[in-house]
């Protein structure tokens, strides 16, 4: 993954395009065993629940040690089969992040809930559990907390606030599998927990996917319920659910990764701990922020995410692109001033912190592959884009001499 010496010449480093992220280079890796288990699932012609998906889904209870996991189709349909398990729906409201993924907020509006949006803490781009706090009335009916980029929320503070008010809490964990909080993992920091299986995430399949994981039994039965409209069995159906399963395939394909889940985990927590020293060494360090950790936090860094302040970010991001190293804006506009949630009559300057973040945010090349020299072309690219003297060469690790 990060030889100690490179086959690359010095040209060839100052070159070389880094991606954002880099999926078939982490297949490559499992491509046998992966074509293996597909062929497996082919064979047998059993494409829906099943065995397999019985199988992950004891992997992962095990994984973050929850009692009970139920696979389904998506992390959104985990967001939404969650809310209906807790018959959440019309003239109730659920407190929320403004600065997450679409798909947190659009759940609570799909069950026809209300999202309430409260302002985050700048230091980890997490909902502040003051605001939210002081957000909760007597509709409320849940919070859902986003991990976001591989960070827990803060959820000591959170559930001071759901107890005292009798509230459940429901995980967006979809950016946060292997993540942990005060030593436990995401997936059983709340009453229900939402993992999604997009590619793009840590454990990505090949296609949709999601899961719920609880500890309550009664919710686990209800949620297995949900995922197939209802049925309890025989065509008995009492209530109206979804159609919303994970496939055969995807959790046989999922279950080959889990199992390096920790080890790819450590990787990006390797190379974020190199970015540190990389920024450091450069001077990059003085015209950034670099993600904090809360100290309760395991960080899983699904995404790296530096701020560029004094209105910068976007010719840093355009001098990145120019110089052909992957980085992206995790999310240019917070969900409260989405056109689509323009009838909750949320104003611009109404959550500065969210709109901050909006702005300042630069996500940069953080998976597990990357390695150090690609690591420090971005730093070098980095510098460039800042225009950062560079007092003294960044390279960390010797590189072999073109032959
Ligand atoms: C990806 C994501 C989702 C949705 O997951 P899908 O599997 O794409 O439906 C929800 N919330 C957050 C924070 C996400 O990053």
């Amino acid at each position: 993954m990060s030889p100690d010496i490179l086959p690359l010449s010095a040209a060839a480093l100052t070159t070389a395009p880094v991606p954002l992220i880099d999926l078939v280079e982490q297949y490559d890796e499992i491509a046998d065993e992966v074509r293996a288990v597909v062929d497996r699932v082919l064979t047998s012609q059993k494409f829906i629940l099943g065995e397999d998906v019985a199988q992950f889904e004891a992997q992962v209870a095990t994984y973050c040690d929850a009692r009970h996991a139920v696979g389904c189709a998506s992390g959104t349909d985990a967001l939404v089969l969650a809310l209906m398990a807790l018959d959440i729906g019309p003239g109730d409201e659920v407190i929320t992040t403004p600065y997450t993924f679409f798909a947190t907020a659009s759940c609570i509006h799909r069950v026809g809930a209300t999202p309430v949006f409260v302002d985050i803490d700048p230091v980890t781009f997490n909902l502040d559990p003051a605001a939210v706090d002081a957000a909760v009335t007597s509709k409320t009916r849940a919070i859902m907390p986003v991990h976001l980029f591989g960070q827990c929320a803060d959820m000591d503070p959170l559930w001071r606030t759901a107890v005292r008010n009798g509230l459940p809490i429901i995980e967006d964990a979809a950016q946060a599998i292997g993540s942990s909080y005060g030593g436990r993992q995401a997936g059983v920091l709340g009453t229900m927990c939402c993992f999604s299986f997009f590619p793009t995430k840590n454990l990505g399949g090949a296609g949709d996917g999601g899961m719920v994981t609880t500890d309550d039994p009664e919710l686990a039965a209800r949620l297995k319920r949900l995922r197939v409209h209802g049925d309890v069995g025989r065509y008995e159906h009492v209530e109206v659910g979804l159609n919303s399963r994970l496939d055969a395939i995807q959790a046989a394909i999922l279950s080959v990764k889990l199992r390096r889940l920790s080890d790819w985990t450590a990787a990006r927590q390797n190379n974020a701990a190199r970015y540190k020293k990389l920024f450091d060494a450069s001077g990059v360090s003085e015209h950034l922020v670099f993600p904090a950790t809360h100290p309760a936090c395991g960080h899983s860094y699904n995404q790296f995410v530096v701020r560029i302040e004094d209105g910068r970010r976007d010719d840093v991001l355009k001098s990145l692109q120019a110089q052909q190293v992957g980085c992206a804006v995790y999310y240019p506009k917070p969900l409260h001033l989405q056109k689509c949630f323009e009838y909750l009559g949320c104003k611009q300057g109404q959550f500065p912190e969210a709109e901050r973040a909006s702005a300042e945010s630069l996500a940069l090349p953080i998976y597990a592959e990357l390695g150090a020299i690609r690591q420090e072309r971005v730093v070098r690219s980095l510098a460039h884009a800042l225009d950062v003297e560079q007092a003294s060469p960044v390279y960390s690790i010797p590189v072999r001499k073109a032959a």
